[in-house]
């Protein structure tokens, strides 16, 4: 698509008066995301940049730039913070970029629900919605620059889902408001089941303006962070903290102290050498998550509310879990990696134990508890100190052989990670949405064989 010659002068003068950036050194900033997390995606995907990055400040403008794409036929990738893990918002084949950061308004709140633009920020809905009683039923650790339209374009889970599911279960996601790429984009609502269609799809098949999210009552949250002789005990711990009914909790993660060490901001707070498990517990049921880690046989190090964190400089917590904990360590040395490990039986600790003494020294666990379908579920996200792709590959066996599964982290189409096959649904709505297959184009693999075939068509493949 970028082999004819475009005139990117010429477009930006279309475009106006919505604000572009032409500035290559800026351009190239705004086409990366958090890929280089991978060394396998950094190969591939270091050398991709856009053309032109437009900023929209209203849906009328965004509506504007994608009737200009379609009149010329440009590719175009939506963005919003950059960062993702897998490339998502990175322009394979060159193009515009638009970022949806200045469409940032928090629209309405009301009794369990928020409704804002798709560029606004988590930290600030969750500001407005704190302030109102509210928060956000989950949200990533990178809450402070990504937005609400990529974290369900690309996220998934974060922050709260221990307690209310994964960002696609029922009642999380209220509404979406999304634009076609059409001579004329025309603005659909897509209600409950149907904005799952647009759910995790990238950006492939339609730009979303708002959102409407389920919100949860807030609560006076306390950071608490304790430590173990042995990661079998504190990942026990990390269960039976997850398990429980009696103790709200809404972040809780377990970390190996190989890990820890890369956490020099918690130097002096946390007693060396040992395990750590990260949590966020209401103030109301502290006393029971005391007695929890002691019948465990772990010592509560850290546990502060929001002021008293600040006055230590300490960081959030969440900022020691999710992938940030990967982050901490890439700070100090940018050999490691990760991956994307499911637990087979989460209440067995002995199996993770066991894992971690077959699986080799070059990989140090860290684990996410969350509630998935209301059953609770694990995940590994170990740090892995990366020598090539086929001892990756072999880490990767290794779990598959103690019953884990893997959702790999180091490949950029959309149907390679989480998603294992195929979603025929989503690519139906590209279809309707996108009939020239111009947004995010190259990071579906699916998409190439059913792009002939009408809506229906590929919508009957998901039945088959
Ligand atoms: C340190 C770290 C920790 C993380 N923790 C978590 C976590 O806990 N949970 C989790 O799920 N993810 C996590 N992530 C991944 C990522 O931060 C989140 O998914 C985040 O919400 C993405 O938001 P963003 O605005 O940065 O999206 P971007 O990276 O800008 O975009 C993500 C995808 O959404 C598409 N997109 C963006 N805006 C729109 C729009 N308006 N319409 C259509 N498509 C759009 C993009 O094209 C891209 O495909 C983490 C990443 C890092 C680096």
């Amino acid at each position: 698509m970028t082999e004819k010659q475009t005139d990117w002068r010429g477009i930006a003068a279309e475009l106006a008066p919505v604000e572009v950036i032409e500035e290559p050194v800026l351009i190239k900033k705004r086409s990366r995301d958090f890929f280089w997390y991978s060394p396998i995606l950094n190969a591939q995907l270091k050398k991709c940049f856009g053309d032109l990055v437009a900023r929209p400040a209203t849906s009328g403008e965004l509506a504007q730039c994608l009737a200009v794409a379609y009149a010329h036929d440009l590719p175009v990738v939506l963005r919003g913070g950059g960062t993702g893990n897998y490339g998502q918002a990175v322009p394979l084949q060159g193009g515009l970029i638009i970022e949806t950061t200045a469409m940032n308004r928090i629209l309405e709140i009301g009794e369990g629900f928020v409704r804002v633009e798709a560029g606004a920020l988590m930290a600030d809905i969750n500001a407005a919605l704190i302030a109102r009683g509210w928060e956000m039923a989950m949200f990533p650790s990178t809450q402070d620059i990504a937005t609400i339209g990529g974290f369900v374009a690309g996220g998934s889970a974060g922050i709260g889902s221990i307690a209310n599911g994964a960002l696609r279960e029922k009642g999380n996601i209220i509404s979406l408001k999304a634009l076609s790429v059409e001579e004329a984009p025309q603005e659909r609502v897509f209600d409950a089941e149907e904005a799952l269609q647009l759910h995790h799809a990238w950006g492939l098949n339609g730009a979303i303006t708002e959102v409407t999210l389920r919100t949860v009552p807030t609560r006076d949250w306390i950071g608490c962070m304790a430590t173990f002789d042995s990661y079998r005990d504190c990942y026990a711990a990390g269960y039976a903290l997850a398990q429980s009914e009696a103790i709200g909790r809404k972040l809780c993660s377990t970390v190996e102290a190989r890990i820890v060490d890369y956490f020099p901001r918690l130097e002096g707070h946390l007693t060396k050498g040992r395990h750590l498990l990260v949590a966020l517990v209401p103030r109301e049921d502290m006393e029971a998550f005391h007695a929890l880690i002691t019948a465990q046989g772990g010592t509560v190090d850290l546990a502060l509310d929001d002021t008293e964190r600040r006055a230590k400089g300490i960081p959030h917590v969440f900022e020691f879990a999710y992938n940030h904990t990967t982050l901490q360590v890439l700070k100090a040395d940018r050999t490691a990696t990760y991956q994307q490990y499911g637990v087979g039986d989460p209440s067995d600790a002995e199996a993770v134990a066991r894992l971690g003494a077959a699986v080799g020294e070059d990989v140090w666990q860290h684990h996410e508890f969350a509630r998935v379908d209301g059953r609770i579920v694990a995940f590994d996200l170990p740090i892995i100190w990366f020598t090539d792709e086929t001892r990756l590959r072999q880490i990767d066996d290794t779990y598959r052989a103690h019953g884990f599964s893997v959702a790999d982290a180091h490949t950029y189409h959309v149907e390679g990670g989480g998603l294992k096959n195929a979603d025929y649904r989503h690519l139906a709505w590209k279809k309707r949405m996108d009939p020239k297959g111009l947004l995010n184009p190259g990071k579906s693999r699916a998409w190439e064989m059913v792009r002939h075939l009408s809506a229906d068509d590929i919508e009957a493949k998901a039945k088959d």
